[in-house]
């Protein structure tokens, strides 16, 4: 019977917590497979799919190798635990005149061989029936791996297709992702969706400043991430009357400074409404003057009590960037729509703003009654 062997690797390291987790991993796997038709079944260490339309493998796959906390997959043909059934489809097998290994892995040390002595029992009945083949065990044209299981099952593949890693969508909590039009803060949405954390989105728009197009291109990117990290609320806010007055009143140099910590606060208190644990942004150290460290410092600094995480921080625009190609959120990320960062922007933005000077550059605005009128604006749209 053919089938889809699926692996899971740092669920191990959970001791107790362990069934938490697997049970979340389980619940997500089937929520994705939702649409399909298959059986499920877990075995110790591997869960195997089974019964499932075998013309909509590539399309299964594809889906499973979007489940954080999967490790690897393969496709493989379910045999009885025997010497015989294992014998005889390895027996099938023409390879013409490639090199070849086997690779023989006993979970179930009540079968009969050991698979030392069982790897090279296979290895001869390949080599009578391909006489061209030549065995190479450094590096190998053909892989051939047979994983005898407790349930008195083996499985026979010959690939293994890496999937997220990670860890169960869900099993972290929720927290609150600050997602521009950018290229950064989606990759973090993924990032941390890696990790277990489900997310709601936040985005700032400047209307009418920032044009529909602006807003059509965050909703794109949240439905991009939509299939990783799960349905997505977006919390839309209208920053436009909080950047006429930082215009007005303060410093140009302070500008973005002081949007920047507005927006903390008003993420905080959306974190609060909604329940939402952690504020995530896109912030990479150093790559502009918000984000350095001293501007972290007083960004940061405004938020009470949520932890920010931001796990793009080491990260070097390269690398961020080949996350955001892989995920598929790079075409719509550089759509040239101007974000809200980019009207009024200052020519010389503050690199080490302190707090004394932020204070007083806030202390010209009404902030409490600014942020009251943002959560007034708020507006939900639920991404699936
Ligand atoms: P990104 O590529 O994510 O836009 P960036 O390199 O352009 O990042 P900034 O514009 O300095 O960096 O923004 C830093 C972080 O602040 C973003 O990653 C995002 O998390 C948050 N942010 C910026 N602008 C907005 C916005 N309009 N709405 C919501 N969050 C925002
Ligand atoms: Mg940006």
């Amino acid at each position: 019977m053919k089938v889809i062997l699926l692996r899971f690797g740092e669920l191990f390291l959970k001791g107790d917590n362990r069934y938490l987790f697997e049970s979340m991993l389980i619940k997500n796997i089937k929520n994705k497979l939702k649409d399909e038709t298959f059986k499920f079944e877990k075995t110790f260490g591997r869960y195997v799919i089974s019964n499932y339309d075998e013309s909509r493998e590539k399309v299964i796959i594809g889906k499973l190798k979007q489940v954080f906390g999967l490790y690897s997959l393969s496709c493989a043909l379910e045999l009885p635990s025997t010497v015989e059934s294992i014998t005889s489809e390895i027996n099938k097998l023409s390879i013409g005149k490639k090199s070849f290994k086997v690779f023989v892995k006993r979970a179930d040390k009540k079968f009969p061989v050991s698979s030392m002595d069982f790897a090279k029992h296979l290895g001869g009945v390949i080599l009578d029936n391909n006489p061209n083949a030549e065995v190479d065990l450094y590096n190998p044209q053909v892989e051939v791996h047979i994983d005898i299981r407790l349930n008195g099952k083996s499985y026979l593949f010959y690939d293994t297709i890496k999937c997220q890693g990670g860890l169960p969508l869900g099993c972290a909590g929720k927290g609150l992702l600050l997602l521009s039009g950018g290229i950064d803060s989606p990759v973090a949405g993924y990032l941390v969706g890696k990790r277990g954390l489900e997310i709601e989105a936040l985005h700032f728009h400047s209307y009418p400043y920032t044009s529909e197009m602006a807003r059509d291109k965050v909703i794109t990117l949240a439905k991009e991430l939509v299939p990783f990290v799960g349905k997505i609320k977006l919390h839309m806010i209208s920053f436009t009357k909080v950047q006429e007055m930082i215009h007005l009143h303060c410093s140009a140099e302070y500008m973005i400074t002081i949007m920047r910590r507005i927006m903390m606060r008003i993420a905080e208190q959306i974190c609060n409404k909604y329940e939402l644990g952690a504020i995530v942004t896109g912030e990479s150290l150093g790559q502009v003057a918000s984000q350095t460290m001293q501007s972290m410092t007083v960004t940061g600094g405004v938020v009470e009590i949520k932890p920010i995480f931001r796990p793009c921080i080491t990260m070097d625009k390269e690398e961020i960037m080949k996350i955001s190609k892989d995920i598929g959120t790079y075409e719509t990320s550089i759509l040239p729509y101007e974000d809200c960062c980019t009207v009024f922007l200052p020519k010389n933005p503050v690199i080490k703003p302190t707090i004394d000077r932020c204070e007083r550059e806030e202390s010209k605005l009404d902030i409490d009654a600014l942020i009251k009128e943002c959560m007034f604006s708020e507006e939900i749209i639920e991404i699936e």
